[in-house]
């Protein structure tokens, strides 16, 4: 049987993480996976965490399976943070999911089994998952253009161009905020106007959300998802907790179906409860529960919010730092997009030539496409990469 096993595709971000790894350099610098990271290149565990952390090991009485949904506290928790008071709580189906990732294969899930002949439409560039998972299923796929090379901000007239060809009862996907990979991110204006165009188009939107509260803040990075929840009456949310609580390996996540009325919302938990036990039964309960007891607690819940406020200001003050010093060098504005992207990524928009040379040259790792990772940097390393930058004649 295993004999007739080919190689599957080499994730090239982790592939780029064994190089960095391999590399002498004393003065490398790791701009690639997608983690935050503190100035001194730790990714810490946040304070609220661990004091959670402590009361459940202090307190918790069982390791019982809890239900297919996983705790309902952390789905009500979730749909509080992410939707606030945008849409009726009987219209939300929740199940908490290993991860954002799983959020998404489930809803892809769902997409297969309610409307089989959708087609998913994708940003251009996108977090290169959506369209691995979306070919396993062997679903329908296309793209919209969505990042302008020369501008390094979005190419809207190319955006409408392109969801102008989305037929009734395909499905949208967005990036809820901090779009991965570019960090640039569609303005409420411009939203309203997609909006109005998806309904003309009877699609359905799904959105993607992995970094709330590293933008803008917790409720400024929900606007677009709330606009959309509010203004239709079925969409998919995919929500991470890996960023923002910092809990990345304990695979916290929640996928939510807004249904258009409570008999729907019936319909569509129980699905959504059953394609988890299709999947894996009972999702994770750890990090579920890290959460809720934050989110739940209000001097928990305060001290995340500032400390994740904190971390959200200090990638604020390294972008600023990179253009200052990039307008500097340049003594142009060429390089300001870098203040403008939100979230931890920005795509300097080069080739992979020029990647190339920056890693071989200075040992700064970016991913092939010329993603960065912000928090990968530190007030001392900004100066080498905007000479870096400057150097390669990007
Ligand atoms: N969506 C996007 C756009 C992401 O960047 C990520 C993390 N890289 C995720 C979803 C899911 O993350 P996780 O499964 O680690 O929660």
């Amino acid at each position: 049987m295993l004999e007739n096993l080919s190689p599957q595709p080499a994730d090239k971000i982790l592939a780029l993480m064994a190089a960095y790894r391999a590399d002498p350099r004393d003065d490398k610098v790791d701009l690639g996976v997608g983690v935050y990271k503190d100035a001194t290149g730790n990714t810490p565990v946040m304070r609220a965490v661990k004091e959670a952390e402590r009361r459940i090991l202090a307190d918790q009485s069982t390791k019982a399976y809890t239900g297919l949904a996983g705790d309902p506290a952390f789905g009500a928790a979730m749909r509080d943070l992410v939707l606030g008071d945008s849409v009726a709580a009987d219209r939300v189906a929740a199940v908490a999911t290993p991860g954002g990732t799983g959020a998404i294969r489930q809803a892809l899930e769902l997409i297969k089994m309610a409307a089989p002949d959708a087609t998913v439409w994708l940003s251009n560039p996108t977090w290169p998952n959506h369209p691995s998972i979306i070919k396993y299923l062997g679903m329908k796929m296309a793209e919209y253009r969505y990042f302008d090379n020369e501008t390094r901000g979005i190419d809207y007239t190319g955006l409408i161009a392109d969801l102008d060809q989305v037929q009734p009862g395909d499905v949208v996907l967005l990036h809820g905020c901090c779009h991965n990979p570019t960090g640039a991110n569609l303005r409420a204006d411009q939203m309203a106007e997609i909006i109005a165009l998806m309904q003309k188009k009877g699609a359905v939107p799904f959105v993607d959300i992995a970094y709330q509260g590293f933008g803008d803040g917790l409720d400024a990075d929900a606007q677009i998802t709330r606009q959309i929840a509010a203004a239709f009456d079925n969409c998919l949310i995919a929500a991470s907790c890996s960023k923002n609580f910092g809990i990345y390996r304990e695979r916290t996540g929640v996928l939510m179906a807004i249904a258009k009325d409570p008999e729907q919302q019936a319909l569509s938990q129980q699905t959504l409860q059953f394609l988890n036990r299709q999947n894996y039964s009972f999702p994770p309960d750890h990090g579920a529960r890290v959460v809720t007891t934050i989110l739940t607690d209000p001097v928990l819940r305060a001290d995340w919010e500032a400390e994740l406020e904190e971390t959200r200001n200090g990638m604020l003050a390294l972008r600023q730092q990179l253009a200052d010093e990039l307008r500097r060098l340049t003594n142009s504005d060429r390089f300001d997009f870098l203040a403008h992207h939100r979230g931890m990524f920005s795509r300097l928009g080069t080739t992979p030539q020029m990647v190339e040379k920056i890693r071989a040259e200075h040992g700064i790792y970016m991913v092939g496409d010329s993603r960065m990772n912000i928090a990968g940097l530190n007030e001392n390393t900004v100066p080498i990469l905007a000479k870096a930058i400057v150097a390669a004649g990007v």
